[in-house]
């Protein structure tokens, strides 16, 4: 065996305020207050994890958002996903701003109609709509958002039915220049399977023809693509009016506005590259005003942003519990918020900072979960401080999709809370017990 050649370590000098290949080194910034709030005092009360949202932030960012669409065009209506975060204080902050309800089952329709929405002001998508569902939407006169032929023609056999006009839009998909594209849902206007349910629903005695909804993607990372959506569906517009005399309510443009999250893999951080409310408006309306739809009959913008709007509103406060060399030397610490419940972990690498002065000195380091799981990992690679055992963490834009796509498994959901207008703390929703999960389990006799 061949003598390892000898190579003499090296030091380093640490040269603040200087780029070197890395580029910039900066300061280890710490959260240790939220809302004003200090991250300690939040853990000792309401216990570690905890999620929290900001009523100010969401408010802030509805506000943004709706100015950027409302100073360039005349008819605007935000309507709340309620996929993206369904806690009922959360939609009713929403609902108070003035949007509506945009859900995607029967239990989402329900929690609308629970949290006081008008049945009127509630936007119908999904490709799973039962005859029940269907029934109560027409009754309700909500807008019936089709996503199939299967759906269109039960949608005719009900309306005929109950002799009551459904209020109906389609979903279009199409080429915005996004791929892979999003062609399982609704009906692709390349291919003319948009015009031909259009023309269906035209010919149909019971369906009233509302509108036109697209939702491309989400996570989009250029507004021009919503320019071109926007343009297509302005056309079927102007084709349903040439062919029908018939004028179209509103355009819905989705979803799918990019949070300031930074994708997995990306070169640059989130911020940096992600449009703003600003630039996706201009696309959008550029392309409605400059369309061929005649300026008395432009329809009302409908727009469903979830992501881009909640993302920054929400927080997860947690505890170190354990730090640990892997066998390659590198550096591992455990913290108590697992995957189970940061469920944007997949696609997103969430920023994580101490809530406590903490050393500048860091390390590449890998932050796991609490789960007995080898997945459970937050960040594979990360520049972290060493912090200590009970030491606090705060991982931040995590308002969207966690508190709805997260899982029991190993542990019970922790407590959310909102921090109010007021810098009030409620729980918005309460922790999970065991007698929840007894509740809900039936033992049979002969087990017992
Ligand atoms: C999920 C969804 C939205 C919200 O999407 P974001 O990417 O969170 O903005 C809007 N519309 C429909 C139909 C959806 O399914």
């Amino acid at each position: 065996m061949e003598k390892l050649k000898y190579e003499r370590p090296v030091i380093n000098k640490i040269k603040a305020g200087v780029p070197d290949k890395f580029g910039m080194s900066t300061k280890i910034k710490t959260i240790s207050k939220i809302e004003g709030i200090p991250v300690k005092d939040i853990i000792k009360e309401y216990g570690s994890p905890v999620f929290v949202l900001s009523e100010n932030k969401i408010r802030e960012t509805y506000n943004e958002a709706y100015r950027a669409f409302s100073t360039r065009y005349p008819k605007v209506q935000f309507s709340w996903s309620y996929k993206t975060n369904y806690l009922d204080a959360v939609c009713k902050i929403y609902h108070s701003e003035g949007s509506w309800a945009e859900v995607v089952s029967g239990f989402e329709y329900d929690k609308a109609i629970d949290n006081g929405v008008d049945g009127s002001k509630i936007l119908f998508n999904g490709p799973d709509k039962s005859d029940k569902d269907l029934i109560k939407a027409i009754e309700k006169k909500s807008f019936i958002h089709i996503d199939h032929f299967d759906e269109l023609y039960s949608i005719i056999r009900i309306a005929d039915n109950l002799k009551q006009k459904a209020k109906v839009a389609i979903r279009v998909n199409m080429d915005t220049g996004i791929y892979p594209q999003w062609d399982r849902f609704g009906f692709n206007y390349e291919n003319g399977e948009a015009w031909n349910a259009l023309n269906r629903i035209m010919l149909s005695n019971n369906l009233e023809l509302v509108g036109l909804h697209t939702h491309i993607g989400t996570y989009i990372l250029s507004a021009n693509a919503y320019g071109i959506a926007a343009t297509k569906l302005a056309e079927l517009a102007v084709r349903v009016h040439r062919k029908f005399n018939h004028h179209i309510k509103y355009i819905d443009m989705g979803g799918g506005f990019a949070s300031n999250n930074t994708l997995k893999g990306a070169y640059l951080p989130g911020k940096d590259t992600c449009p703003s409310f600003d630039d996706y408006a201009e696309s959008i309306t550029s392309a409605l005003i400059n369309s061929e739809i005649e300026p008395d009959h432009l329809p009302t913008l409908f727009l469903e942003t979830g992501r881009a709007m909640i993302d920054e509103a929400g927080y997860i406060l947690g505890t170190v519990l354990a730090n640990k060399r892997l066998t390659s030397a590198r550096r591992s610490t455990i913290v108590d918020i697992g995957i189970n419940l940061l469920f944007t972990s997949f696609w997103y690498d969430h920023e994580i900072y101490p809530a406590q002065e903490s050393s500048q000195q860091t390390e590449d380091t890998t932050i796991y979960g609490p789960l007995c799981m080898n997945i459970d990992m937050l960040r594979e690679a990360i520049q972290f401080p060493l912090l200590q055992k009970g030491d606090h963490i705060v991982i931040p834009r995590i308002g969207a999709y966690n508190m709805t796509q997260w899982m029991q498994f190993i542990t019970l959901r922790p407590n959310i809370l909102l921090i109010d207008t007021n810098k009030n703390i409620q729980i918005i929703r309460k922790k999970e017990s065991n007698d929840l999960f007894k509740s809900l389990e039936i033992v049979p006799e002969h087990l017992k």
